[in-house]
């Protein structure tokens, strides 16, 4: 079987070659095709290199019918040139990290708990894997990293092997092969044999390391969140500066941050019941001093600025309880809406939801309640005082 693509001699970062077409698609897209190429094409969850071609940037790299096509941002060659080809090599050997990484972790799933991968994505910062399980403990998360790493430490060789489909049957293939000429298996001796066309260093140590970072559920599958190599670093020295940050913010160990975080939230919440209840106090300090402006009579009125509904509904339960024979309509001015709310005491037989009923026409409002309790508000030119005004 003949190689027909130098991009999958993982190892070339630069190549001269020659210009064999230069055209642009149907969307006005530039592009070359060369008589070789060391630039992957996006294909089997790898993204494509980019690089340069006599200098000239190249954005995008895709396979079409067979061809493979270099972007450009314009005609700036010639056919038939010899050109000096330069891929982004910091790019490419991050992809071929994360890209083995998971030809090791699904391996390792299925050597240990016979459980499947039916799609990978590698993205801009993290792995995923999408596994054939509804559920997976950390227990079985653990096992299967820790055998991805010790393939890596024993730095395995990855072998590239250009095989006929007959000659596939020597092999124990972890999926099913499914194009039918130019088959090429990537191979890690004893361990994963598969049929893969992606770019991939030459031995597993390369790969550095490999660390599970979390699991969420996609489709009612589990899905695996993973980094390898260089991305395993910049995860550490991402989180180690939160965690610095936090032990600081808390002055708190590492390992007391937790412990101070909940503490913490903790008196959080207990600050807020006391606040809560200091507030219950001022209101029931207000209702007293109302009741003593009032002399305990019948009808108290009140226009408040600024105050919620909530607020008002709470300050009139408070002094109806305290003045059983009192009525009281509470208005509060808040912003262009007059709010108001009606009560009355045990001993007192106005029905509060008729006079909300009259109340509500005069501020084109919306309300309503029982004939105890009642509420509401709406948008009037009115001002508080002119309401009640209207209502005596
Ligand atoms: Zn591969």
């Amino acid at each position: 079987m003949k190689r027909k693509l130098y991009y999958q001699d993982a190892y070339h970062k630069t190549a001269n070659t020659i210009v064999v077409n230069q055209a642009h698609d149907e969307m006005g897209n530039w592009f070359l095709t060369l008589e070789e190429t060391i630039f992957y094409p996006t294909g089997g969850g790898q993204p494509h290199d980019i690089g340069k071609i006599n200098g000239i940037q190249v954005t995008n790299v895709e396979e079409v019918e067979g061809e493979i096509r270099h972007f450009i941002a314009g005609p700036q060659l010639e056919v038939g040139e010899t050109v000096t080809l330069e891929i982004d090599w910091e790019r490419r050997f991050d992809f071929m990290q994360q890209h083995a990484g998971q030809h090791i972790l699904t391996a390792s799933f299925v050597e240990l708990l016979d459980i499947q991968t039916t799609s990978f994505h590698l993205g801009k910062e993290i792995v995923t894997i999408d596994l054939d399980a509804t559920k997976i403990s950390d227990d079985q998360l653990n096992e299967v990293e820790k055998l991805a790493n010790q393939i890596i430490l024993e730095n395995r060789s990855i072998e590239t092997k250009w095989v006929t489909r007959e000659q596939l049957e020597d092999y124990p293939l972890r999926k099913q092969v499914t194009v039918d000429e130019d088959i090429r298996l990537v191979i890690i001796p004893e361990f994963d044999y598969n049929g893969c066309g992606g770019t991939h260093p030459s031995s597993t140590g390369q790969i550095g390391a490999l660390k599970i970072l979390d699991t969420e559920m996609q489709k009612g599958n589990v899905r695996v969140h993973f980094v390898c190599g260089g991305r395993v670093l910049e995860q550490l020295h991402r989180k180690q500066k939160t965690m610095q940050e936090m032990s600081r913010l808390l002055s708190a160990s590492e390992e007391g941050l937790v412990q101070s975080t909940k503490k913490l939230l903790d008196n959080g919440k207990k600050l807020e019941k006391m606040l809560e209840e200091t507030h219950e106090q001022l209101l029931y300090f207000e209702v007293k001093n109302l009741l003593s402006e009032n002399g305990f009579e019948l009808s108290i009125e009140r226009v408040f600025q600024q105050r919620s509904i909530q607020e008002l509904q709470k300050l009139a339960r408070l002094t109806v309880a305290e003045a059983p024979k009192s009525r009281v309509i509470f208005i509060a001015e808040n912003e262009g809406l007059l709010q108001f709310v009606l009560a009355r005491g045990s001993e007192n037989e106005t029905n509060m939801k008729q006079l909300a009923a009259q109340i509500l026409p005069l501020i084109n409002g919306k309300g309503g309640g029982s004939e105890s309790f009642a509420q509401g508000g709406g948008t009037t030119d009115l001002s508080g005082a002119d309401l009640l005004k209207k209502l005596c």
